[in-house]
């Protein structure tokens, strides 16, 4: 029982952060590393029970489709495979950044914690309410 409490506490507390850090709508958000790395250990814990590794590599680059990419490299000479995160430049607002960030970080709990495609299936929209939870908008 008590655990659940400091658990609901974290996710309260975590809530208020994250309404804290977008109050300001309007303002354009310019994406850095520092933020990046920041809430990836947030979300990481809020929403992942701290499962996940880090991105093998971040990238800060104009990304053509989407908001943000989450790109599996395979090595087929070497057998292995590493993630690495898209995002940005800029960003309309924070909001807009934050919601990029988790939305990819599903995409990297899909592919190697549950192994999975790693699409906007029924396992990725499993985090919806657990993002409503936290102020966060999952969508495609
Ligand atoms: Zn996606």
């Amino acid at each position: 029982m008590k655990k659940k409490t400091t658990k609901n506490n974290y996710i309260i507390r975590t809530k208020k952060r994250i309404l804290r850090d977008t109050a300001d709508c309007q303002k354009k958000y310019i994406t850095n590393f520092k933020d990046i790395r920041k809430y990836f250990k947030i979300f990481n814990k809020s929403l992942f029970k701290n499962e996940l590794n880090p991105f093998n590599d971040v990238k800060i680059k104009r990304i053509v489709r989407g908001s943000g990419q989450c790109v599996e490299y395979i090595s087929y000479r070497k057998g292995t495979n590493f993630f690495v995160l898209e995002m940005m430049p800029k960003y309309k607002n924070k909001m807009e950044f934050l919601n990029t960030l988790s939305h990819e970080m599903v995409h990297l709990w899909q592919q190697t914690i549950k192994k999975d495609t790693g699409n906007h299936n029924k396992l990725f929209f499993s985090f919806r309410n657990k993002f409503k939870r936290l102020n966060l908008k999952l969508s495609y």
